[in-house]
């Protein structure tokens, strides 16, 4: 059956000699028997040393982000390439505030997703809803649109390296939780919709992470929801003492 997961976003936090610090911390707290997938997600320039790090561990890292060429005139820009090479071969797309703040696009992100792909990454997709949309009640046809226009022109076995982050905009970083009734309605519903879409073997398989605020006094109750494979985790997952309550969640 599908896998549980837990990844942290680090975002734009730690450097180098924090960075080395909060591994040491997860490598001692999460225990080595441990049935949850644990991703951690580092900033670039940190990136490589953390993959050398958590080389015999059970901590898995993944990039933040990526481009979608295979090279060339980019000044700032990472390849997959260049991810696979120092051990990454994970990696989120679609953040909410790659969407919002470096104009990332739905079009774009298809593109990224395919080159993931291509160099055999496996993509932590994330998308989601403003608080706009919910007010209008138009959040399920937002969410749809935005897995469509990313991701629906894969065919079923690409979908083997895919896991899905739900991240409802208005609950990242906010405090504001969306409640685990929430989550479940959402997730059902982009279960459903990939089964439309690609039938029960995909819909089944595929990881749905839950992203926005989780922390350790309501992981357990997001993730207990039939739905909810996990979370994908920013400001908590900065604390191993808090990152790793949500993992034994
Ligand atoms: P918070 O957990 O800080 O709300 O962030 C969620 C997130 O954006 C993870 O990618």
């Amino acid at each position: 059956m599908r896998q549980r997961i837990v990844a942290g976003n680090w975002k734009m936090h730690k450097n180098a000699e924090e960075t080395e610090d909060l591994l040491n911390e997860l490598i001692q707290a999460i225990p080595t028997d441990c049935e949850t997938r644990v991703i951690v997600a580092p900033t670039f320039i940190n990136l490589a040393a953390a993959a050398d790090h958590l080389e015999f561990t059970n901590i898995e890292v993944a990039a933040q982000n990526m481009h979608q060429a295979e090279g060339g005139a980019f000044t700032g820009e990472i390849s997959a390439n260049m991810l696979k090479s120092v051990g990454v071969s994970t990696v989120i797309l679609g953040h909410s505030e790659r969407r919002a703040y470096f104009h990332e696009t739905d079009a774009l992100l298809a593109n990224k997703v395919d080159t993931a792909l291509k160099h055999e990454m496996e993509v932590i997709f994330c998308f989601g809803e403003e608080l706009k949309d919910r007010l209008n009640g138009n959040h399920f046809n937002v969410v749809e649109n935005q897995l469509r226009d990313g991701l629906f022109h894969l065919n079923a076995a690409a979908w083997k390296n895919i896991i899905l982050a739900y991240e409802p905009v208005w609950a990242i970083g906010t405090g504001e939780t969306a409640t685990p009734e929430q989550a479940q309605e959402m997730h059902e519903f982009i279960r459903n919709t990939i089964n439309k879409n690609y039938g029960n073997a995909v819909s089944e398989n595929v990881s749905i992470l839950y992203g926005g605020s989780v922390k350790p006094d309501n992981a357990a109750e997001i993730f207990s929801k039939p739905d909810v494979d996990g979370g994908l985790i920013g400001g908590a997952a900065l604390k191993s003492e808090d990152f790793t309550k949500i993992v034994l969640a």
